[in-house]
């Protein structure tokens, strides 16, 4: 007679591509995101540096810092063919530099991309660095959240099945489409210590 068993649910891991940029605010982010539900399984993160770090990942951030640099180390480790197929089956998330890395197409000036979101996007699109703010946004169910932009880019065309699920000044700033999602904000350095976008993807894994 097979006795009865308490079967525990899989550690689901989310990678953090640390070659560059914020990856250990998103750690953090994860991880107080976890802690805020008890809806969510437990996981652990894990940071990416290679395509056998990646392949054991359920999920990947992509974080925030300058995309041309990321896009450069991502050739250099040979991460592109790998990521794209990571992300034909598993979610992938970015934020800023993140985000510019996912679109379908980058303006200002234009750069390749891995085209996950059919999203336009066009960097450095709100001028200097004297330009970043912390703003309200308004998420789609008509409640604020605020935002820290970086030097961020503006999306500037959504197309297909792209859901908006924020924006600014009339621009979207936080879509996802199917399983992957981008904010052209850092949800990882709010100060108000909002873990909303964090949660929306672990719901991914
Ligand atoms: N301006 C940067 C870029 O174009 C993005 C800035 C950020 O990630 N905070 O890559």
């Amino acid at each position: 007679m097979v006795s009865a068993q308490n079967w525990l649910a899989p550690l689901k891991t989310v990678g953090v591509l640390a070659l560059q940029g914020d990856f250990e605010a998103h750690r953090s982010a994860v991880l107080r995101a976890v802690a805020s539900s008890s809806d969510f399984p437990e996981v652990q993160v894990a940071e990416v540096r290679t395509a056998a770090q990646l392949a054991a990942c359920d999920g990947l951030i992509i974080p925030g810092g300058e995309s041309t640099t990321m896009l450069k180390l991502l050739e250099v480790e040979n991460l592109m063919g790998p990521l794209r197929d990571f992300a034909s089956c598993k979610p992938v998330y970015g934020s800023c530099a993140g985000a510019i890395l996912l679109a379908r197409d980058v303006m200002h000036p234009p750069q390749p991309s891995l085209g996950l979101l059919d999203i336009a996007v066009e960097r450095n699109a709100y001028g200097r660095q004297a330009d970043s703010r912390i703003a309200k946004i308004t998420t789609e169910d008509g409640s604020g959240m605020q935002a820290v932009f970086i030097r961020a880019p503006i999306i500037r065309r959504v197309a297909g099945d792209v859901i908006v699920l924020a924006d600014y000044e009339g621009n979207p700033v936080w879509v996802e489409q199917g399983r992957h999602m981008v904010t052209t904000f850092h949800p990882e350095l709010s100060l108000s210590g909002d873990t909303r976008v964090h949660q929306r993807f672990l719901r991914k894994l």
